[in-house]
């Protein structure tokens, strides 16, 4: 018999009840050291105080009102976003896949207002992931998420990953946008080289195409600056933020300058929920507190000792890991152990990690995670490495 809730997950057996910063804590009072973050959701850890506080006060006000109306959270949150990054404006949405829906969107319909209405085609990358969206698993489209699931939405076209040589081939006068993680999250913590990012700037200027970010899991402080494509000193023309963004509640938006969002007039897209007040209550504190220098540097400083003490763990472990990847707060250990049995050896030594694809245990921590805890992780993660060889 199909079970009550659909099983479209495998899911540990765990059931948190309560959160702590880094911490999960179970009906059994067991605590768990977390280094997924609710998959870099969590960006300031759990029951974060002054989260609590933004969404209780605002919960006592007044919850859900609709956009036929002025919300002005909803507004603080996107000056915010607009003052602090390459965005002329901002729409706020509830999630990550709801962000790429809108992003595919706008770059049609400017080549639509362009008078190139045949300009529809998205260049994505093989490995990339989305969201679940009928659209966004057309623009990932991967065997895995799209599989059963045709027709599928024309118009994607997926290329090797980091290769601007590719990218330079395929486009062409049907391209409307290139879409793109700056680091790829599902797809195995898998960076690519600011030369790179930089290449797919100078071509898109070129062709006229839009470039699209999708910092839906790089974004909001995860790597040490505000977004990941800072780090490369491109900008977008659309970018799909979620995630980390809410600390925990539902909240994404689409952050556009001025030229790719001017199609995107009144009546041309919209949410019921989408920029609700309680979501950027706390979203707007979350940009307050993350959108800060000394924040964003303490994340790199973080950053720098948790990747030196995981160099130690792999030259530790050989026979289990492989490297360390990523940047920032956004790591990943290549395993050559399977990384699902790793993953479930640090569920043995209560810390949580999460598998990607590449075979890739994903370490994204709470932003907010102290040197201690980290010290802490690692010093688990290097007896769930013991367990696995102990095994093998
Ligand atoms: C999680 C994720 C999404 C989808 O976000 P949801 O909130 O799950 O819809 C899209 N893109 C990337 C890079 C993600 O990591």
């Amino acid at each position: 018999m199909i079970p009550s809730v659909l099983p479209t997950y495998n899911r540990a057996p765990f059931t948190f009840v309560k959160g702590e910063g880094s911490w999960l804590i179970t009906d059994e009072g067991r605590r768990y050291l977390d280094l997924g973050a609710g998959i870099a959701v969590n960006a300031l850890g759990h029951a974060h105080p002054e989260l609590v506080q933004a969404l209780t006060e605002q919960a006592s006000r007044l919850w859900h009102v609709s956009n036929l109306y002025q919300i002005p959270q909803q507004q603080a949150l996107a000056d915010a976003l607009v003052e602090k990054t390459f965005a002329d404006t901002v729409f706020v949405t509830n999630s990550g896949t709801e962000a790429a829906e809108l992003a595919i969107k706008m770059a049609r319909k400017f080549w639509y207002d362009q008078g190139q209405a045949n300009r529809i085609e998205i260049l994505a990358f093989e490995g990339a992931f989305h969201g679940r969206s009928t659209g966004a698993i057309a623009a990932a489209g991967s065997e895995k998420m799209t599989k059963g699931f045709g027709p599928l939405m024309p118009g994607f076209k997926q290329l090797p990953f980091g290769d601007l040589e590719a990218v330079k081939g395929a486009l062409g006068d049907r391209t409307a946008a290139i879409m793109v993680e700056p680091v790829q999250g599902e797809g195995g913590i898998r960076t690519l080289d600011d030369s790179f990012l930089k290449g797919l700037r100078a071509l898109c200027d070129e062709n006229g195409a839009l470039l699209i970010f999708d910092e839906v899991q790089c974004g909001m402080g995860r790597t040490g600056r505000l977004f990941a494509h800072e780090w490369a000193g491109v900008t977008p023309d659309i970018m799909m933020v979620a995630k980390g963004i809410g600390g925990g509640f539902p909240l994404g938006a689409v952050l556009a300058n001025e030229r790719a969002a001017a199609g995107m007039v009144a009546g041309t897209h919209g949410s019921t929920y989408g920029g609700n007040p309680l979501a950027c209550a706390v979203g707007s504190k979350v940009m307050e507190i993350v959108a800060d220098d000394a924040f964003l540097a303490e994340v790199g400083r973080k950053s720098a000792l948790f990747r030196q003490k995981l160099e130690g763990l792999v030259a530790a472990h050989p026979e289990v890991f492989e490297e360390v990847r990523g940047l920032g707060l956004m790591l990943g250990l290549k395993c050559k152990a399977l990384n699902t049995q790793v993953v479930q050896a640090g569920y043995d030594e209560q810390v949580l990690t999460v598998p990607a694809a590449d075979n890739v245990i994903r370490l994204l921590p709470a932003l907010t995670i102290s040197d201690d805890e980290i010290a802490e992780a690692v010093a688990r993660l290097d007896r769930a490495a013991v367990a696995v060889k102990a095994e093998a």
